[in-house]
Protein backbone atom coordinates (compact mmCIF):
# COMPACT_ATOMS: atom_id res chain seq x y z
CA UNK A 1 0.00 0.00 0.00
CA UNK A 2 1.54 3.52 -1.36
CA UNK A 3 1.67 5.64 1.25
CA UNK A 4 2.94 9.15 0.16
CA UNK A 5 4.64 12.18 2.85
CA UNK A 6 4.99 15.42 2.55
CA UNK A 7 8.75 15.19 1.50
CA UNK A 8 6.91 13.15 -1.56
CA UNK A 9 4.87 15.79 -2.84
CA UNK A 10 7.93 18.23 -2.17
CA UNK A 11 9.69 16.30 -4.65
CA UNK A 12 6.90 15.95 -6.96
CA UNK A 13 6.90 19.91 -7.65
CA UNK A 14 10.38 20.44 -7.81
CA UNK A 15 10.36 17.56 -10.73
CA UNK A 16 7.74 19.47 -12.36
CA UNK A 17 9.77 22.60 -12.03
CA UNK A 18 12.57 21.01 -13.24
CA UNK A 19 10.71 19.92 -16.43
CA UNK A 20 8.93 22.84 -16.95
CA UNK A 21 12.69 24.66 -17.17
CA UNK A 22 13.39 21.78 -19.19
CA UNK A 23 10.77 22.31 -21.62
CA UNK A 24 9.84 26.28 -21.28
CA UNK A 25 10.73 26.95 -24.92
CA UNK A 26 9.12 23.97 -26.60
CA UNK A 27 5.88 25.29 -24.50
CA UNK A 28 6.15 28.63 -25.57
CA UNK A 29 6.67 27.30 -29.04
CA UNK A 30 3.18 25.59 -29.07
CA UNK A 31 1.57 28.55 -27.98
CA UNK A 32 3.14 30.69 -30.50
CA UNK A 33 1.27 28.78 -33.18
CA UNK A 34 -2.42 28.81 -30.87
CA UNK A 35 -1.96 31.46 -28.79
CA UNK A 36 0.67 34.06 -27.36
CA UNK A 37 3.62 32.69 -26.77
CA UNK A 38 3.41 33.14 -22.89
CA UNK A 39 2.84 29.56 -21.92
CA UNK A 40 6.75 28.33 -21.24
CA UNK A 41 7.26 31.92 -19.37
CA UNK A 42 4.02 31.48 -17.66
CA UNK A 43 5.34 28.36 -16.04
CA UNK A 44 8.79 28.74 -15.60
CA UNK A 45 8.06 31.74 -13.33
CA UNK A 46 5.36 30.19 -11.47
CA UNK A 47 6.76 26.96 -11.02
CA UNK A 48 10.25 28.83 -9.67
CA UNK A 49 8.36 30.83 -7.32
CA UNK A 50 6.45 27.48 -5.82
CA UNK A 51 10.21 25.91 -5.83
CA UNK A 52 11.49 29.11 -3.71
CA UNK A 53 8.24 28.90 -1.49
CA UNK A 54 8.58 25.31 -0.61
CA UNK A 55 12.26 25.34 0.16
CA UNK A 56 11.94 28.11 2.67
CA UNK A 57 9.19 26.33 4.68
CA UNK A 58 8.85 23.09 3.80
CA UNK A 59 4.64 22.58 4.64
CA UNK A 60 4.26 19.62 6.98
CA UNK A 61 1.57 17.51 5.12
CA UNK A 62 0.78 16.42 1.53
CA UNK A 63 -2.12 19.25 1.71
CA UNK A 64 -0.33 21.64 2.60
CA UNK A 65 2.70 21.00 -0.24
CA UNK A 66 0.09 21.40 -2.80
CA UNK A 67 -2.11 24.11 -1.04
CA UNK A 68 0.87 26.17 -1.13
CA UNK A 69 2.23 25.41 -4.71
CA UNK A 70 -1.41 25.93 -5.93
CA UNK A 71 -1.29 29.68 -4.36
CA UNK A 72 1.82 30.78 -5.26
CA UNK A 73 0.72 29.78 -9.21
CA UNK A 74 -2.22 32.02 -8.67
CA UNK A 75 -0.19 34.94 -7.19
CA UNK A 76 2.84 34.74 -9.94
CA UNK A 77 1.50 33.75 -13.36
CA UNK A 78 -1.10 36.54 -15.07
CA UNK A 79 -2.06 34.27 -17.64
CA UNK A 80 -5.10 31.66 -17.76
CA UNK A 81 -3.05 28.77 -16.87
CA UNK A 82 -1.85 30.32 -13.46
CA UNK A 83 -5.32 30.72 -11.99
CA UNK A 84 -6.52 27.05 -13.77
CA UNK A 85 -3.20 24.88 -12.66
CA UNK A 86 -3.43 27.10 -9.10
CA UNK A 87 -6.78 25.87 -8.55
CA UNK A 88 -5.71 22.51 -9.56
CA UNK A 89 -3.06 22.18 -6.70
CA UNK A 90 -5.28 24.00 -4.33
CA UNK A 91 -8.26 21.95 -4.83
CA UNK A 92 -6.22 18.61 -4.64
CA UNK A 93 -4.40 19.92 -1.71
CA UNK A 94 -7.85 21.25 0.36
CA UNK A 95 -9.17 17.93 -0.41
CA UNK A 96 -6.79 15.34 1.21
CA UNK A 97 -6.98 17.59 4.18
CA UNK A 98 -4.48 17.74 7.06
CA UNK A 99 -3.42 13.68 6.28
CA UNK A 100 0.21 13.21 7.15
CA UNK A 101 0.35 10.05 4.56
CA UNK A 102 -2.11 9.98 1.48
CA UNK A 103 -3.02 6.66 -0.30
CA UNK A 104 -3.00 6.20 -4.09
CA UNK A 105 -6.71 6.34 -4.06
CA UNK A 106 -6.65 9.53 -1.75
CA UNK A 107 -4.42 11.31 -4.39
CA UNK A 108 -6.78 10.13 -7.20
CA UNK A 109 -10.00 11.50 -5.21
CA UNK A 110 -8.18 14.98 -4.69
CA UNK A 111 -7.07 15.17 -8.21
CA UNK A 112 -10.32 14.15 -9.59
CA UNK A 113 -11.84 17.18 -7.37
CA UNK A 114 -8.71 19.29 -8.45
CA UNK A 115 -10.00 18.21 -11.97
CA UNK A 116 -13.31 19.12 -11.67
CA UNK A 117 -12.90 22.71 -10.01
CA UNK A 118 -11.08 23.51 -13.33
CA UNK A 119 -13.90 22.77 -15.43
CA UNK A 120 -15.88 24.39 -13.39
CA UNK A 121 -13.34 27.70 -13.45
CA UNK A 122 -13.05 27.10 -17.35
CA UNK A 123 -16.80 26.47 -18.00
CA UNK A 124 -14.53 23.81 -19.94
CA UNK A 125 -14.67 20.08 -20.27
CA UNK A 126 -12.40 17.41 -22.25
CA UNK A 127 -12.72 18.11 -25.62
CA UNK A 128 -12.40 21.61 -25.67
CA UNK A 129 -8.59 21.81 -26.91
CA UNK A 130 -7.09 22.16 -22.86
CA UNK A 131 -5.32 21.30 -20.41
CA UNK A 132 -7.99 18.97 -19.57
CA UNK A 133 -7.61 17.14 -22.32
CA UNK A 134 -4.79 15.66 -20.67
CA UNK A 135 -5.52 16.23 -17.30
CA UNK A 136 -8.96 13.55 -17.06
CA UNK A 137 -7.97 10.77 -18.48
CA UNK A 138 -4.40 10.92 -16.81
CA UNK A 139 -6.41 10.85 -13.42
CA UNK A 140 -9.12 8.07 -15.09
CA UNK A 141 -5.96 6.35 -15.39
CA UNK A 142 -4.31 6.96 -11.86
CA UNK A 143 -6.21 3.75 -10.84
CA UNK A 144 -3.82 1.78 -12.40
CA UNK A 145 -0.69 3.81 -11.33
CA UNK A 146 2.00 6.34 -11.90
CA UNK A 147 3.02 5.29 -14.88
CA UNK A 148 -0.32 4.67 -16.77
CA UNK A 149 -1.57 7.80 -15.63
CA UNK A 150 1.52 9.43 -17.13
CA UNK A 151 0.99 7.83 -20.43
CA UNK A 152 -2.64 8.65 -20.52
CA UNK A 153 -1.84 12.35 -19.93
CA UNK A 154 1.26 12.35 -22.81
CA UNK A 155 -1.57 10.66 -25.39
CA UNK A 156 -4.72 13.27 -23.77
CA UNK A 157 -2.02 16.04 -24.85
CA UNK A 158 -1.46 14.35 -28.06
CA UNK A 159 -5.42 13.56 -29.03
CA UNK A 160 -5.54 17.51 -28.93
CA UNK A 161 -3.76 18.37 -32.35
CA UNK A 162 -6.97 17.16 -35.02
CA UNK A 163 -9.06 19.35 -32.02
CA UNK A 164 -11.16 22.78 -32.73
CA UNK A 165 -10.51 24.86 -29.34
CA UNK A 166 -13.65 26.19 -28.11
CA UNK A 167 -12.47 27.56 -24.90
CA UNK A 168 -9.21 29.67 -24.05
CA UNK A 169 -7.05 32.31 -26.43
CA UNK A 170 -6.77 29.24 -29.01
CA UNK A 171 -10.56 29.34 -29.34
CA UNK A 172 -9.94 32.79 -30.87
CA UNK A 173 -8.53 30.56 -34.02
CA UNK A 174 -11.66 28.91 -34.64
CA UNK A 175 -10.46 26.21 -37.42
CA UNK A 176 -6.75 27.43 -37.58
CA UNK A 177 -6.29 26.29 -33.97
CA UNK A 178 -6.56 22.51 -35.83
CA UNK A 179 -3.21 20.62 -36.21
CA UNK A 180 -1.26 22.30 -33.46
CA UNK A 181 -0.81 20.28 -29.36
CA UNK A 182 -2.46 22.44 -26.67
CA UNK A 183 -0.12 24.15 -24.96
CA UNK A 184 -1.83 23.39 -21.43
CA UNK A 185 -2.31 20.06 -22.03
CA UNK A 186 1.21 19.73 -23.11
CA UNK A 187 2.60 21.18 -19.72
CA UNK A 188 -0.33 19.67 -17.83
CA UNK A 189 1.41 15.84 -19.44
CA UNK A 190 4.94 17.22 -17.79
CA UNK A 191 3.30 16.85 -14.63
CA UNK A 192 2.00 13.86 -14.49
CA UNK A 193 5.25 12.80 -16.04
CA UNK A 194 7.16 14.68 -13.04
CA UNK A 195 4.66 12.53 -10.49
CA UNK A 196 5.82 9.46 -11.90
CA UNK A 197 9.44 9.72 -12.33
CA UNK A 198 9.70 10.31 -8.62
CA UNK A 199 7.41 7.53 -7.51
CA UNK A 200 9.69 4.87 -9.58
P1 LIG B 1 -2.83 32.67 -21.71
O1 LIG B 1 -3.73 31.96 -22.69
O2 LIG B 1 -3.57 33.60 -20.82
O3 LIG B 1 -1.64 33.28 -22.37
P2 LIG B 1 -1.20 30.38 -20.98
O4 LIG B 1 -0.59 30.53 -22.33
O5 LIG B 1 -0.24 30.32 -19.85
O6 LIG B 1 -2.27 31.51 -20.70
O7 LIG B 1 -2.07 29.05 -20.92
C1 LIG B 1 -2.87 28.65 -22.00
C2 LIG B 1 -3.48 27.29 -21.71
O8 LIG B 1 -4.48 27.43 -20.70
C3 LIG B 1 -4.19 26.67 -22.88
O9 LIG B 1 -3.29 25.96 -23.71
C4 LIG B 1 -5.23 25.78 -22.23
O10 LIG B 1 -4.71 24.48 -22.00
C5 LIG B 1 -5.47 26.44 -20.90
N1 LIG B 1 -6.79 27.08 -20.88
C6 LIG B 1 -7.13 28.31 -21.34
N2 LIG B 1 -8.45 28.55 -21.14
C7 LIG B 1 -8.95 27.44 -20.51
C8 LIG B 1 -10.24 27.06 -20.01
N3 LIG B 1 -11.29 27.88 -20.10
N4 LIG B 1 -10.36 25.85 -19.42
C9 LIG B 1 -9.31 25.02 -19.30
N5 LIG B 1 -8.07 25.32 -19.73
C10 LIG B 1 -7.89 26.50 -20.36
MG1 LIG C 1 -0.39 32.10 -23.61
MG1 LIG D 1 -0.80 35.23 -22.08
Amino acid sequence: ETALDAAFFVRWMTAVAAAVDREADHLTELDSAIGDADHGSNLKRGFTAVRTALEKEPPATPGAVLVTAGKTLVSTVGGASGPLFGTLLRRTGKTLGDAERVGLGELRDGLRAGVDAVGQLGSSAPGDKTMLDALDPAVTALADGFAAAAEAAGAGSRATVPLQARKGRASYLGERSIGHEDPGAASSALLFAALAEVAR
